[in-house]
């Protein structure tokens, strides 16, 4: 029998590591575990667990609408697969790699569990678009690509010459084992996340996730308007598609498939699915990626008035508009999340890893690679990030891409009366002066960036 551990790939086609067991042509035992870890602090009664527990609870109807069998556990994952290897036959165990310093960690355990007990353990690599093992033997550089607009011509050119076309097969094919009963009362979900999952929690809106009807709905209807589009925040243009993309309910190859269909206007949108790739690949071959808080010395910053940012307090309308959208519906379109995270790293002199421990609670679409991407760059950390003295201005940037103040109208009503010119303006009692503060910003990182 082989162990068959989901993880950030909440779907039943697409699978590579599937392969292993079509090839060994055993039953398999599926599983997905509820990390008490990663739920820590209430996570699953946010916005970023919620949406995880949603795929979830879909993921475990697609298998039985399939007639198979997808068994969710609650509890340390070493424990539960030790566990499962006591009651089963398990001959392979396999899954889809993740490379956060966490899950380097986890997945360490899980082999030297399997070692010991002469178990193969086989991770898969899936989470990009491009096989960037593979992408990294075959564009032949010593040293990582630094800055993004090189990384994409040659990223560009390896997907249209090595891309591997999803793979049809699916879990309906296979033939899925049930798992000890014993195993399953020793590590059954509390009764709030078993009631998430079976959609019947009151906090939940009850609405199943559709990802590929999300995919093609903005293929179809607004893949052509996306270049003008993606930056006029109070539209939704974008395709909304990361939350489905970054549990694995949808296949990013699926994605690149379904967009080479498309008649006209691939290039702006694929070149987003390639920062995309960016950051994964970022996160791998930059080995500051997840510690650059303590590469640079971060204490010229303060958390002042990191509590007005988070409940939208700030006095800076679009700044408390887009924060208020995010604790209310968990959504916040790109361009605000980057006024936002600048706003809060130098207008506030806030250090990032603030804003990125909020974000990863609020956050429906959470990544873990693409959340601290973005902050790095806001706060001209990282590969090609922001230079430190770019300090997008919230209100001229609400009034480019937004002038008649339609975002802010929708989520500060109260500001609503105000005219099309002043409803962009700070207001009197404002937390911080836009001008004077980003003068000490640009000071501030300066020297932080000289402290490496
Ligand atoms: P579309 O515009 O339709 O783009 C399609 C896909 O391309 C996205 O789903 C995403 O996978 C990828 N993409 C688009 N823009 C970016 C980008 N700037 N960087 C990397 N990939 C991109 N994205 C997340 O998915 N999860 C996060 O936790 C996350 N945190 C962020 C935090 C900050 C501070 C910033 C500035 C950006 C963050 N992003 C994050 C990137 C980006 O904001 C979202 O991917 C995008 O808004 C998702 O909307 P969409 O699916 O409609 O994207």
């Amino acid at each position: 029998m082989i162990l068959f551990i989901h993880r950030k790939d909440l779907r039943t086609h697409d699978l590579p590591a599937l392969d292993a067991i079509f090839a060994s042509g055993l039953p398999s035992l599926h599983i997905l575990v509820l990390d008490p870890f990663l739920l820590r602090n209430g996570r699953g009664r946010e916005h970023s667990g919620r949406n995880f527990l949603a795929h979830a609870g879909r993921l475990q109807r697609l298998y039985t609408k399939h007639g198979r069998r997808l068994h969710v556990l609650y509890g340390e994952p070493a424990a539960v697969v030790s566990r499962i290897a006591d009651a089963h036959p398990i001959r392979e165990i396999v899954w889809h790699e993740d490379h956060t310093p966490y899950a380097l960690t986890r997945d360490r355990e899980l082999r030297q569990l399997a070692a010991e007990r002469g178990i193969p353990a086989t991770a898969y690599d899936e989470a990009a678009l491009a096989d960037l093992r593979d992408f990294v033997r075959w564009s032949g550089r010593e040293d990582p690509y630094k800055v993004f607009t090189p990384f994409y011509k040659r990223w560009s050119a390896y997907v249209t010459e090595r891309f591997k076309p999803a793979s049809t097969r699916s879990v309906a094919e296979l033939e899925t084992a049930e798992l000890h009963s014993d195993v399953r009362d020793g590590f059954r979900l509390p009764p709030e996340l078993g009631a998430q999952l079976q959609h019947d929690d009151p906090a939940d809106s009850g609405d199943e996730p559709d990802p590929m009807q999300a995919l093609e709905s903005f293929l179809d209807e607004r893949l052509a308007g996306y270049a003008d589009g993606r930056d006029r925040f109070a539209r939704e243009d974008t395709s909304r598609i990361s939350r489905h993309l970054n549990v694995g309910a949808l296949s990013i190859r699926e994605v690149y498939e379904r967009l080479m269909e498309a008649p006209i206007g691939i290039e702006p949108w694929l070149r987003q699915l390639a920062w995309r790739d960016f950051y994964l690949y970022q996160s791998r071959l930059d080995p500051d990626f997840f510690r650059y808080e303590q590469v640079f010395d971060l204490s010229p910053l303060g958390d002042t008035h990191f509590r007005a940012w988070a409940e939208g307090r700030t006095g800076i309308p679009i700044i408390d508009a887009a924060m208020t959208e995010l604790n209310e519906t968990g959504w916040m379109p790109n361009r605000l999340r980057m006024i936002t995270a600048m706003f809060l790293t130098k207008n506030l002199g806030c250090p990032f890893p603030y804003g990125e421990r909020y974000f990863r609670y609020k956050l429906s679409d959470y990544d873990n690679v693409l959340n601290r991407g973005g902050w790095l760059w806001c706060a001209s950390l990282g590969f090609d990030a922001a230079p430190y003295f770019r300090v997008m201005n919230p209100a001229t940037q609400s009034e480019t891409h937004d002038p008649s103040g339609a975002y802010i109208r929708r989520w500060l009503p109260h500001l609503a009366g105000r005219s099309d010119k002043e409803i962009h303006k700070p207001l009197p009692e404002a937390i911080v002066d836009l001008k004077a503060s980003r003068a000490q910003a640009i000071e501030t990182y300066k020297l932080i960036l000289k402290s490496e």
